[in-house]
Parts: structure tokens; C-alpha cells; sequence
């Protein structure tokens, strides 16, 4: 009988990214590149291609993909370092972590910064955006995050971007978390810079992140880098150069995103895949539910990535027993993050199914009992 390869037996991640991946992108990785090496670099610049190919954008076309060593932080923080001038003032839209995190970069960079900050649970209005930016003619760039990860909300970027683009400034969208999954029309969106990561919901493993931007609009920013190893034109001339990294690649990475992308499309490309996500989190949802969890965000702000629930209200329920029960169990929730609440999350995406999400909810069911949890709801 032949042997089939072994499955892998680790701990199911529900999670953000890092995630769960195939057993294939893993073994991608089984391999020594060599960055000077001309089939390394070929793959450099189909991976670029193909990220295009996702985001709906022609190639051949003004659109550039720059790849970027380290996680999707760096990606957002090169954006912010490079492509804002020396006197620019950057609108942050924060409805959690992420939106606070660009604003902690632009005060590390002395960069002029505005916080426009929403409760976690409530999404942006337009018609407030299109007044702060009628009020103060000085703000050059405006941030927003597609799916804040800190609670799983879907901000409306959509219905941004047209409001800062009559307004002639710049629009830049940290779509990590969504990016492969949720669809972003980048023409509707009025987008100009986009970012993303590889280890979200392209499922590769993490190593870099990517930055989608117009060539005239990179090349309209030389000089404005605040950063050398974080300057995103530097990088863009690197690749032009002799189509490599500046410094060390992350090539185990890079061949595990090959595969990865080579999944997807086996999957059905981003509209399946985000199909898959929202059926893990329906299931989910429901599961919890009928065990008499409550989830934080109403359900028409709610995106399919990942989801918040409450804490029980019984003395018996900490986060700590909980966690370590269900890791026992084999499988890995994420803390929460929430400031207004105390919360747990649970994520839908990474090479998880429906099968592994019932897994999960049995294993959750199974948990609060050995914890004596039996509050789970205030009544509502
Ligand atoms: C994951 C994530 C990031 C980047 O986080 P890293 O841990 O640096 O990869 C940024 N923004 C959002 C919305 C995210 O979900």
C-alpha cells in the first residue's frame, strides 16, 4: 500500500494570521532559494503580477505591487513614512487597534496627524468625513481600515473613498485582514494605496506584506521617505533595478505564498474563498449562539473574518481556564482587544471549514461545562 504524506497534526488556529494553512504551503517551503538567483526572482515578479490579477487591477497598467520583508505593520508603517510630504497632515479613521496603531506611527514619524475616532461598534458616515475634510483644507491624506480585526467590524471604505477623492486628497486602505476574501472595487473605492499581508486571507505564511499603489503617484514621492529600510519607492526601484528584494528576502515565504496563490485559484479565486469564510462564520455564529453566547457587534456591521462574543457573566467563566481547555482540546481562540468590553475572538479564516468550526463549538460546549459556566447571557 503506498503511504500518503502525514496529515499535519497541529493545534487548529482561529485566528487572525498567523492561521491555519495546507499541509502544501507549508512543504513549499522545503526549499533553499537563492535571491540573486533568476528563478527566485522570476517568481518575485509573478507574485507581484498575480497580487494585481487579485485586486482586479490590469497589469501592464500604472498599477504597482510592491513586496515588503516583515508583517503587515511594516507594510502600513512604510506607506506612512514614504508617501506623505514633509508638511502633510494625515485624517486617521480609528475604530480600534489598528486605526490607533497608524496614529501611533505618524508620532513616531513627526507627522501631522488628525485622530477621527468612532466608538469600536459604530462605523464611519461619510457626510462626517466630507465635513472634517471642507473644515481643514490642510489634510493631505486620509487613513481607513476595511475589516478593523480589533472587533471584526467591516468599515464602509466604499463610501469613503469618492468623498476624499472630491476633495483631491490622498485615500490609503490597510485591507489586511480582508484583502483576498471580501471584494474592494479599488475604482469605486477611490483607492490609492492599499495594503496587505500575506499571512491573512491569501493563506501563505508570514514573512511580508504588500502595497498596491500608482506608479506616477510613487514616483511623485521621491525625496519624502522618512525610513531607508521602510522607503516604498526605494523598494519600488529596487525591484525595477534587478528585480530584487533591497535586502535579504524572505524566500521561504515567498514559495509559500507561490502555493498559496496557486489554492486560491484552485479554491475559485477571492468569491470563493470569502464564500467559505462566511459559511465558517455563520456556522459559528449560530453555534455560539445556541449555546448562549452573545456576540459584540450588531450584525449589520459585522464582517465574516473574525467575530467578538462577550464574556459570560458567570464568576466561573476566565479567559485563562477557557483558553487552556480548548487548546487542550486542540484549538487556538484569539484574547480580545475591545477597550468597551470584555471579549474573546474567534476567526473564520485561514484553511479552516464548517467541519472544523462544529469542532470548535462542541469543544467550546464541552469546556464550559468542565468550568461549571452556566450564565451565559444576560437575558436580553
Ligand atoms: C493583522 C493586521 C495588521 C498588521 O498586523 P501584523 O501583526 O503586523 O501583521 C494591520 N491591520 C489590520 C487591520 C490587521 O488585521
Amino acid at each position: 500500500m503506498k503511504s500518503l504524506p502525514p496529515p499535519s497534526h497541529d493545534k487548529v488556529l482561529f485566528t487572525p494570521g498567523p492561521l491555519t494553512t495546507s499541509l502544501s504551503v507549508k512543504q513549499a517551503m522545503l526549499h533553499d532559494a537563492g535571491s540573486w538567483h533568476w528563478e527566485f526572482n522570476d517568481l518575485v515578479r509573478s507574485i507581484r503580477h498575480r497580487i494585481l490579477a487579485l485586486a482586479g487591477l490590469p497589469t501592464g497598467a500604472q498599477w504597482e505591487c510592491i513586496l515588503l520583508q516583515g508583517s503587515g505593520t511594516f507594510g502600513v508603517e512604510a506607506v506612512l513614512a514614504s508617501v506623505v510630504p514633509p508638511h502633510g497632515k494625515v485624517l486617521v479613521h480609528a475604530n480600534g487597534a489598528y486605526g490607533e496603531r497608524a496614529l501611533l506611527m505618524l508620532q513616531h514619524h513627526r507627522t501631522a496627524a488628525v485622530p477621527w475616532r468612532t466608538p469600536e461598534n459604530v462605523v464611519p458616515d461619510a457626510t462626517e468625513l466630507d465635513r472634517l475634510l471642507a473644515e481643514d483644507p490642510t489634510i493631505t491624506h486620509v487613513v481607513a481600515i476595511h475589516c478593523e480585526t480589533t472587533t471584526g467590524i467591516l468599515n464602509p471604505v466604499e463610501t469613503l473613498g469618492p468623498v476624499v477623492r472630491r476633495h483631491g486628497r490622498v485615500f490609503i486602505v490597510d485591507a489586511m485582514s480582508s484583502f483576498g476574501a471580501l471584494p474592494l472595487d479599488f475604482d469605486q473605492g477611490g483607492i490609492d494605496y492599499l495594503i496587505s499581508s500575506a499571512n491573512k486571507c491569501l493563506e501563505g505564511v508570514p514573512g511580508f506584506s504588500f502595497v498596491i499603489g500608482r506608479r506616477p503617484d510613487l514616483e511623485a514621492t521621491a525625496g519624502w521617505a522618512r525610513s531607508l529600510s521602510l522607503d516604498l519607492l526605494g523598494q519600488l526601484r529596487g525591484f525595477d533595478k534587478n528585480g530584487q528584494f533591497r535586502y535579504t528576502p524572505p524566500t521561504h515565504s515567498i514559495l509559500a505564498f507561490d502555493q498559496a496563490l496557486r489554492e486560491l485559484d484552485a479554491e475559485g479565486g477571492p468569491a470563493a474563498r470569502g464564500a467559505r469564510y462566511q459559511r465558517n462564520h455563520t456556522v459559528l455564529l449560530e453555534g455560539m449562539r445556541s449555546l448562549g453566547f452573545r456576540s459584540y457587534l450588531p450584525a449589520a456591521v459585522q464582517s465574516c473574518i473574525i467575530t467578538s462574543f462577550l464574556f459570560p457573566p458567570d464568576p466561573a467563566f476566565t479567559f485563562d481556564g477557557f483558553y487552556r481547555r480548548l487548546s487542550e482540546k486542540g484549538h487556538i481562540i484569539y484574547p480580545g482587544k475591545i477597550s468597551q468590553a470584555d471579549t474573546f475572538r474567534i476567526g473564520s479564516i485561514g484553511r479552516i471549514f464548517e467541519s472544523d468550526v462544529r469542532a470548535l463549538v462542541h469543544a467550546v460546549r464541552e469546556s464550559i461545562a468542565e468550568m461549571g459556566v452556566t450564565r451565559l447571557a444576560p437575558p436580553a
